[in-house]
């Protein structure tokens, strides 16, 4: 028996690592006809189990092709990083261990990452000193952590203990959110209970961030939620509102799923400049920081506050110890994530870190330029690593996109932004080259001129 598991597991990892070095030799997305043979998936269930090995055969010879290459170097859809070799290689060992993280006991070494891993977070993310930090599924979990201790700690201080007593009749909080609020903030607040009926959106400049000089009147029983990196400009809130929002006791939260790591460069950091007094922030592993999916982080300035929303009762779960993993998360089963974070960053470095960060954003610099030369027109200030592209009116930019996704040597979608539809391209990925670069340029190019040609 012990030999059969051995064959699957090498199987594995011989294919992961063809499929890893070769990558970046495929089109991005997947072909049609790998597409069409997901259909061989549809078997009924076995009566008599199949053999391992030929079951991850099956899964490496109809399921590699039909991936999103988005792990390579061209991908530049949504905002999708790819996996660090560090990150995906403690990723096997760990799952190997199959660690439930949610308690000491359960998994000493988890414990110990994890711990390990909120300094190195909060040393490295402009969020304050001494912050705590949980592993959670993605910024989506992670805004809802954040804006649960809010909730939890706001009405406390109004006497209303909502762990107990619930929303029914407590006192209403208010919310301020950008335009531009990114959509799971919104089901984050639903899920808490707080409706969005309630949420004041305050209007935003030109690349969608919140307009400083219309921050409404704000007090100790107001959130305000800021956000670090729009989904589609790259845009930063400016981190001066998190004081003038302060000013007033307001609880300041800070959706910077990809952008609050620009802290990590050296030549960006000033755009995250006042984000430090915010009261807590979100942000995601699996985007700018390349570990697999799923990744995200949840950090709160009082420990108190995400310990209590995040508390759970059990005799059988008491620990005296300071840094419990489950009183920083919604679930208390989970996998040892923080390990896949923990990894990246200690072969990154901090200058690593510096690289990967500063290094993307040149990179959508160039996109910018070399298409802004090329006669097309860049819908937004470029100030981290997201770029909009119109070929024209929607339609021609929908053809465009459509002919570069079909063309396969890069990927990437559209959005809309400011009542138009743009071609956004997001460069997250560690492994975006310069090549990859002019590579993707010249792909883009050739296709907008197609398009243009069969449309004369
Ligand atoms: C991606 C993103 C989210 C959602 O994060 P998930 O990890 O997909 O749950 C929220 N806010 C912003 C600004 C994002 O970019």
């Amino acid at each position: 028996m012990a030999s059969i598991n051995n064959k699957a597991l090498f199987s594995a990892a011989t294919k992961a690592m063809d499929y890893v070095s070769e990558v970046d030799d495929r089109t991005v997305a997947p072909s049609e006809s790998a597409v069409r043979n997901l259909d061989i998936f549809e078997e009924d269930l076995p009566e008599t189990g199949k053999d391992e090995v030929q079951t991850i055969d099956l899964l490496d010879r109809i399921g590699s092709p039909a991936t999103m290459a988005s792990t390579g170097g061209r991908y530049f859809g949504f905002v999708v990083g790819g996996t660090h070799p560090a990150a995906l290689a403690a990723n096997w060992l760990s799952s190997a261990w199959d660690q439930n993280a949610g308690l000491t006991a359960t998994s000493p070494v988890s414990a110990a990452i994890e711990k390990v891993c909120e300094r190195w977070i909060t040393e490295i993310l402009p969020v304050a000193k001494g912050s705590a930090v949980g592993f959670v599924t993605g910024v989506t979990m992670a805004n809802f952590s954040a804006l649960a201790a809010a909730r939890s700690a706001i009405l406390a201080k109004l006497e209303w203990d909502v762990e107990t007593r619930g929303l029914t009749g407590a006192p209403q909080i208010k919310v301020v959110v950008g335009a531009e609020a990114h959509a799971s903030l919104f089901k984050a607040l639903r899920l808490l209970g707080m409706g969005t009926d309630h949420i004041i959106r305050v209007p935003g400049d030109e690349n969608g961030c919140m307009r400083k000089d219309l921050l409404p009147v704000v007090n100790a029983n107001t959130i305000v939620c800021l956000q670090a990196g729009n989904v589609n400009t790259g845009g930063m809130d400016d981190g001066r509102l998190v004081l003038e929002a302060k000013k007033y006791g307001a609880w300041v939260h800070i959706d910077g799923a990809f952008g609050l790591w620009t802290s990590a460069s050296s030549s960006h950091r000033h755009l995250t400049t006042g984000y430090e007094y915010a009261d807590s922030w979100a942000t995601d592993g699996h985007k700018w920081l390349n570990v697999p999916y799923d990744s995200g982080v949840v950090i709160c300035r009082r420990r108190d506050h995400l310990r209590k929303a995040m508390s759970v009762e059990g005799s059988y779960l008491d620990q005296p110890e300071e840094r419990v993993p489950y009183k920083h998360t919604p679930e208390l089963s989970r996998r040892a994530r923080a390990i896949d974070i923990w990894a990246t960053l200690r072969t990154l470095g901090k200058h690593g870190m510096d690289d990967l960060i500063t290094r993307t954003c040149g990179f959508a610099r160039q996109f910018a330029q070399h298409l802004s030369q090329a006669g097309f027109e860049i819908l937004n200030e470029v100030t981290t690593n997201q770029v909009l592209v119109s070929f024209g009116s929607d339609s021609e930019t929908l053809a465009v996109t459509r002919a570069i996704q079909a063309d396969g040597t890069c990927w990437a979608g559209t959005t809309v932004w400011r009542g138009r539809v743009a071609l956004r391209i997001s460069v997250s990925s560690w492994k975006t080259t310069d090549n990859d670069v002019t590579k993707s340029i010249q792909a883009i190019i050739k296709c907008a001129r197609m398009v243009s040609r069969k449309a004369a």
